[in-house]
């Protein structure tokens, strides 16, 4: 059997590593954090680095959890339109947030939270009324927020959920961390989000990614890849059913609804990892050409996988359709 480094949520194997310096070997750790499978791995003299490497991730974690009472995101929630000191870091991704919110025409807006909330979808068995949505709407708005030199002020009622992009942000300042430490080869995987640290001893890495609605672990495609990052927003990674209907973690803020279209899910392939994620949201509420156009702005590559099957991908790719799966390659 083929061996993947998996986009998948709960698996991840990773392309052996051979032929490396003589005290170097293959390091990898897996913890739960931020609500998704964590999987780390390096190739370096010890394991210690992956402790700091997971400690970072719990830092970040604590900064900008919507459901951490201490964060500065639940700390700006709850700030009664006060304005409130954050971290330098938070500042950056919010400022990184609202450039893709502008950038997608609103597409992606991380003030849906009411209505993230409002859906639940991950326990709830019944869609909400009309009422319910229409009310929570006018609370939607990304200009509702406003960022200083290090404060942010939130009014109308607008609360914020970094879940579309944080995990992103997550992965380029561990990749930061670990290269800073004399690595040169790894891959981190945040449940989805893959970053891509060198290459594998000279070859590229198989990314393989999740066939939707299929069990965890089969594969639709795989992508050949080194040292860039791949991130995937699947709408069969959070829903429920009622009366045939899915119910999706997605939403779009102009209906409040989960999205309505013919994607499945959507891979951004780019250089950075925070761009990646607001992208690959971005892409999913926007459809194929207004998605492929945004990520063109920011010089990402999309691989879109339609809800028949049918794969499309953006100009800079070619699809190798003659092996056992698909495999997407960069031009
Ligand atoms: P991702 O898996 O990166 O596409 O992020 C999905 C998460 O982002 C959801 O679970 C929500 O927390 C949040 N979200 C949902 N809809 C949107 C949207 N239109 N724009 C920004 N964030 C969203
Ligand atoms: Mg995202």
């Amino acid at each position: 059997m083929k061996k993947l480094l998996s986009c998948f949520l709960s698996f991840c194997l990773l392309m052996p590593f051979s032929a490396c310096k003589q005290k170097e070997s293959e390091h990898s750790a897996t913890q739960i954090m931020m609500d998704t499978v964590v999987t780390i791995s390096v190739y370096a003299e010890s394991s210690d680095i992956l402790t700091g490497a997971f400690e970072l991730c719990k830092h970040y974690e604590q900064l900008f959890s919507r459901t951490i009472d201490t964060s500065d995101i639940s700390r700006i929630n709850n700030s009664n339109e006060k304005a409130v000191n954050v971290d330098p870091e938070t500042l950056h991704l919010l400022k990184t947030a609202l450039e893709i919110n502008e950038k997608s025409n609103g597409a992606f807006d991380f003030t849906i939270t009411p209505l993230v909330e409002l859906w639940n979808v991950n326990k709830a068995t019944d869609p909400p009324t009309d009422d319910q949505i229409s009310t929570l709407l006018p609370f939607v708005n990304s200009r509702f927020v406003e960022l200083k030199d290090n404060s942010v002020t939130v009014t109308n009622g607008c609360k914020i959920d970094l879940g579309g992009i944080a995990k992103g942000y997550i992965a380029d300042k561990i990749k930061e961390y670990l290269t800073k430490n004399g690595v040169t080869r790894g891959t981190i995987n945040l449940g989805g989000n893959v970053m891509l640290i060198g290459d594998n001893n000279g070859a590229q890495y198989n990314v393989g990614i999740q066939k939707p609605f299929a069990k965890a672990g089969e594969t639709a495609l795989t992508i050949k890849l080194s040292n860039k990052t791949a991130v995937t927003s699947g709408i069969y990674e959070r829903y429920f059913e009622h009366d045939g209907n899915i119910y999706h973690h997605i939403i779009d803020p102009k209906t409040g609804y989960p999205v309505e279209n013919n994607i499945a899910s959507v891979t951004i392939i780019a250089e950075s990892s925070i761009i990646a994620d607001g992208l690959s949201t971005a892409c999913l509420v926007l459809g194929v050409d207004e998605g492929k156009h945004l990520a063109e702005l920011y010089g990402a590559q999309t691989i879109f996988i339609m809800k028949d099957g049918t794969i499309i991908v953006s100009d800079g790719l070619s699809v190798d359709q003659n092996g056992e799966l698909p495999c997407v390659k960069m031009k």
